[in-house]
């Protein structure tokens, strides 16, 4: 199939930038580094820019991200796999309540810097050691010591990324809302705000708190919006107490850590996989193939988020059944094209990505110009190499593997 850009302009974006060369499975999945390229393109802005921010996203912080902690350890020559999932808590079972942690690729966890808003009158406060409470009570001080206090959030789904951030000023010891606006840079001091969605479970509770994470951010978790105020208030009376702490606050027996969920998939990850999905499509059937207007959409929503992708699990049909039992060590890709109910052509791409569920993602739901040869790609992910079969090669290849799919079955 020829590479050759056929406008010279970015696939992606169809702007007219430099172009560099773009893994068509990214190296960190397990891709390989001597075949599978697109060069020419795919731009720098698209390919260093924003995909390695989505990838980021799938590698480190999705459950694609934890399969491949546990399943591709090491990344190549001496990098290993680096995962955290923001949000992952501890029990505290001697104060029933939920610790926010660091939970990193290593398997250890570190208690990060906080703040308990257990009721309205006790705060708790955790850390793994006093040092990084005490540094942590200082650097929010100093935030809400300053005139106005910016409180940040991100702009769900608004490519480029926008942050909402909302001022508020001191007066009379109280704080006062004093305007919102949106910039496309947050603001180097301030407090994120994120919204705590996770119920009490058990006994234990999941109070409101304020935490700093591990690259620094200092974060107020609140259920309550409009009592943003009354955290910040509390928190310039409270704070200063950090410095008087002693270290006995924080040494204390965990059960077992809770690995985030709330950051487990999102809409990045689809984005990330639907990303791969199309640069299969282009080492497939090529720029011009996948240059037609039927892929707008799905080019669209993987450069901004819109529209939203279809993207779903599999639904245990036949086809999702055949990638069931994957070879082993390996991701295995199936491209597909179908017919619809009104008679388009749709195109899909199934992702078994380290034996897990089946992905699948639409890269057009109609008028895709003609059929394709259902095409299996299996990503051997610890030793970079991939390998293409047609659908009945695959079969035949991995008969002991999927033949159960083809079994009559019985209701
Ligand atoms: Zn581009």
């Amino acid at each position: 199939m020829s590479m050759n850009n056929h406008t010279g302009m970015c696939i992606y974006c169809k702007e007219s930038n430099d172009f560099n060369t773009e893994h068509v499975i990214s190296a960190g999945l397990g891709g390989d580094d001597n075949n599978y390229k697109l060069d020419g393109l795919v731009c720098f802005e698209c390919n260093s820019k924003l995909f390695s921010g989505l990838e980021a996203t799938l590698l480190r912080h999705s459950l694609v991200g934890l399969a491949r902690w546990h399943n591709q350890p090491k990344g190549r020559g001496k990098s290993f796999s680096r995962y955290s999932a923001n949000g992952s808590v501890l029990i505290d079972s001697e104060e029933r309540l939920f610790l926010e942690i660091d939970y990193a690729c290593s398997g250890e966890f570190t208690i990060l810097p906080q703040v308990i808003f257990k009721n309205d009158s006790e705060t708790k406060y955790s850390a793994s050691s006093l040092a990084p409470l005490v540094s942590f009570g200082e650097k929010a001080l100093n935030i809400l010591k300053q005139n106005n206090v910016s409180v940040i959030s991100k702009n769900k789904n608004s490519c480029p990324a926008s942050f909402l951030i909302s001022n508020y000023v001191i007066s009379e010891n109280k704080f006062k809302s004093d305007g919102t606006f949106t910039l496309s840079k947050p603001p180097a001091l301030g407090i994120w705000l994120e919204p705590l969605t996770s119920k009490d479970k058990d006994g234990i509770s999941y109070h409101s708190r304020l935490f700093q994470m591990k690259d620094g951010q200092i974060v107020l978790k609140i259920k309550d919006n409009s009592k943003i105020e009354y955290y910040l208030e509390r928190l310039r009376k409270s704070l200063p107490e950090v410095a008087d702490m002693e270290a006995g606050v924080v040494s204390k027996k965990f059960e077992r850590p809770v690995i985030g969920s709330s950051s487990m998939w999102s809409g990045e990850c689809d984005r990330a996989i639907a990303k791969i999905g199309f640069n299969l499509l282009i080492h497939n059937m090529g720029s011009i193939f996948a240059s037609h207007p039927c892929f707008d959409d799905v080019k669209s929503s993987i450069l901004t988020g819109n529209p939203k992708l279809p993207c779903s699990l599999g639904d245990g049909k036949n086809i999702v059944e055949v990638l069931e039992n994957p070879p082993s060590d390996s991701h295995v890709i199936m491209m597909a094209s179908g017919t619809s109910q009104d008679g388009g052509i749709y195109l899909v791409v199934l992702f078994r990505f380290y034996g897990m569920g089946t992905q699948t993602v639409f890269l057009a739901r109609d008028n895709v110009p003609h059929h394709i040869e259902t095409m299996i790609y299996t990503v051997r992910y610890n030793e970079h190499k991939i390998s293409e079969s047609t659908l009945s090669d695959y079969l035949i290849a991995n008969y002991d593997l999927v033949s159960n799919a083809f079994l009559p079955r019985n209701e």
